[in-house]
């Protein structure tokens, strides 16, 4: 295994920062000083930043900017996934935490950890999701409030849960919701008369989308990120 893979996947910073890091000569392997980026360790290497013992976590955990035109799916016959984005060494039981449309953009979280994805989607969870979305024509305070209050979506029996919605731009609008139904950002706009043109996640309960990553880039969770979401849950 690669030195700055390590470092990267142990401590979520990009491969950038892992290469000041470095430079500067705080990555230490059995205690000297490495530089070399593609240096490649044995499983005995003992890796240090600073003072602090590196290691892999047993499970990953990443967040991607989703393109559109990819699917949230581990396989798929006809289109690239989410998971053909990842480099080939991280793949193995790695899937999506949640789905997002084809055309959809933007943070989609990514674990070989069942139990962990399970947490996110299960509807219990009510974890907060953020979506920026454009509209193909304006919204009348009166549409905004019925978002707001929750509506019925065509074939359902149960209106949509209160929902928080905010102007962001022209046409574009901040929502954040806490189910995951089928399509459910455009059916509640459809079911205005509205048409959803565009629609890119931003957050996730407490994460949200590195801006950072260009679309198709991901990188790991920092503990920090980890320790946010696990809060939701206590
Ligand atoms: N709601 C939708 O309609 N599509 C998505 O991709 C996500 C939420």
């Amino acid at each position: 295994m690669r030195l700055d893979y390590l470092v990267s996947h142990s401590t979520g910073l990009s491969r950038k920062a892992v290469r000041s890091l470095l430079k500067a000569g705080r990555i230490t392997v059995n205690g000297l000083p490495v530089s070399r980026a593609a240096y490649q360790l044995a499983a005995s290497d003992q890796v240090c930043l600073d003072q602090d013992r590196l290691a892999l976590p047993a499970h990953r955990y990443l967040m991607l900017n989703k393109p559109a035109g990819v699917v949230s799916a581990s396989r798929d016959g006809e289109h690239a996934t989410v998971v053909d984005l990842v480099a080939p060494a991280l793949r193995r039981d790695l899937h999506p935490a949640g789905r997002l449309d084809r055309d959809t953009t933007g943070l989609v979280l990514l674990t070989s950890d069942g139990a962990w994805s399970h947490r996110i989607t299960a509807p219990s969870s009510k974890l907060e999701k953020c979506y920026r979305v454009g509209l193909a024509a304006p919204l009348t305070d009166e549409d905004a409030q019925r978002i707001r209050a929750g509506l019925l979506l065509r074939g359902e029996q149960r209106p949509t849960a209160p929902a928080r919605l905010e102007a962001a731009a022209d046409q574009q609008w901040r929502l954040w919701i806490t189910e995951g139904r089928y399509h459910q950002v455009k059916r509640m706009f459809g079911a205005l008369g509205n048409r959803v043109v565009s629609l890119h996640r931003e957050a996730i309960g407490p994460l949200q989308l590195d801006t950072a990553l260009a679309p198709g880039e991901y990188r790991a969770l920092t503990e920090m990120e980890l320790d946010a979401l696990s809060g939701v849950w206590e």
